[in-house]
């Protein structure tokens, strides 16, 4: 069983030094527990926050422990009756090719309505943080235009999908042309802006020349200025991430054009999609009805081999993923 465990809390960037490649043997399991042989694992830029020391919105890995992950498998033991030989989970089993969980710590998953990896994906994690961050917190209506950052992204690319899905205006901001033409030819969105590019903050003006409604923040630092001050009247700023600002060595830059929240009388909130655990179920099911209907589409970029685990990682900080970033753990 291959595993990558954390040796050291990073400074910056995430290093080689800071992780630990180890094999151990199989897990045993022991009473209402269930083995999986994982055959992807989500990379998620929250893990770069879940290797730091401090508090939280959950604990900090430890030092020596599993990288905390979400995983998708098959279930090859079980000493539960309520989860089978065969059949295949969702879980938090971590960076390594074999994890045990009691059954009630696991999701199963339906390898017939979808590619198992799409549950860690649009249909899982990334999908109810788009899914219950514009709905709920967003409070998206018809006619509105929503801006999203990160829009080529696992959760952004869904936002916007969800935005049209609801008669609303979707207008991204990603890095890069190539992106951007993905985002609007591809994904439906009305327009797609390039943070890279030179014109950015005149590109905006005219998809944006009514106002923005919602944003939906996955990336933080100037985006999020250059967002708050397009923002209309009761506009509602939804913080779901702010990558640009996970590997600072220095303190997170805030907004500041914040009192732009009170001449419009807007609001501003973060949420973490485990506050929604309750909701999961209403959340998968719309998701697999717009997957199914043709109107959400999904998209990863499955990278292969535990062994690569660390630079890969890396690609959500360099902007090198399109879609949901995955590791295939399984060995052919
Ligand atoms: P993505 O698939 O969007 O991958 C990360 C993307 O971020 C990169 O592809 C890159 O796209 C962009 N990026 C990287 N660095 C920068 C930068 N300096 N400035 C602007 N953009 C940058 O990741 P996810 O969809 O998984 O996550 C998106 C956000 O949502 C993250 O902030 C994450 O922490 C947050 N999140 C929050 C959750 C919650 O419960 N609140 C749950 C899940 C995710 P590009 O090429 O466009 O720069």
């Amino acid at each position: 069983n291959k595993q990558y465990r954390l040796a050291a809390r990073p400074v910056g960037v995430p290093k080689d030094s800071d992780w630990e490649f180890t094999t151990e043997p199989v897990p045993e399991i022991g009473a209402g527990d269930v083995l999986v042989k994982n055959h992807y694992a989500s990379l998620d830029p929250a893990m770069r926050g879940w290797m730091n020391e401090g508090r939280s919105y959950i604990p900090p890995v430890k030092i020596g422990a599993v990288m905390r992950a979400g995983t998708v498998g098959e279930v090859i033991a079980s000493n539960s009756p309520d989860i089978k030989v065969g059949e295949f989970v969702s879980g938090m089993l971590g960076i390594q090719q074999y994890g045990k969980a009691a059954a009630k710590e696991l999701t199963k998953v339906d390898p017939n309505l979808a590619p198992i990896e799409n549950y860690l994906g649009g249909l899982g994690m990334p999908g109810l943080t788009a899914y219950f961050g514009l709905l709920d917190v967003g409070a998206v209506k018809e006619g509105d235009t929503v801006l999203v950052s990160g829009a080529a992204g696992a959760v952004g690319s869904i936002v916007g999908q969800i935005a049209k899905i609801k008669g609303a205006r979707a207008v991204g901001i990603a890095g890069g042309a190539e992106k951007c033409a993905y985002v609007v030819d591809e994904l439906g969105f009305d327009a797609c802006l390039d943070y890279k590019s030179d014109s950015f903050k005149q590109d905006l003006k005219e998809p944006l020349k009514t106002g923005v409604d919602v944003y939906f923040d996955n990336v933080g630092g100037e985006i999020l200025d250059i967002a708050l001050a397009r923002i209309n009247r009761h506009a509602r700023i939804v913080i779901c991430g702010a990558i640009s600002q996970y590997n600072n060595t220095t303190p997170m830059r805030g907004p500041q054009n914040y009192i732009n929240l009170l001449v419009h009388h807007a609001r501003m909130e973060g949420f973490v999609v485990f506050d929604y655990v309750t909701r999961y179920g209403e959340g998968v099911q719309d998701l697999a009805t717009w997957y199914r209907e043709g109107k959400l589409k999904l998209r990863n970029q499955i990278e292969t081999g535990i062994g690569n685990f660390p630079s890969v990682l890396l690609k959500l900080f360099k902007g090198e993923n399109t879609g949901k970033l995955l590791l295939k753990v399984v060995e052919d």
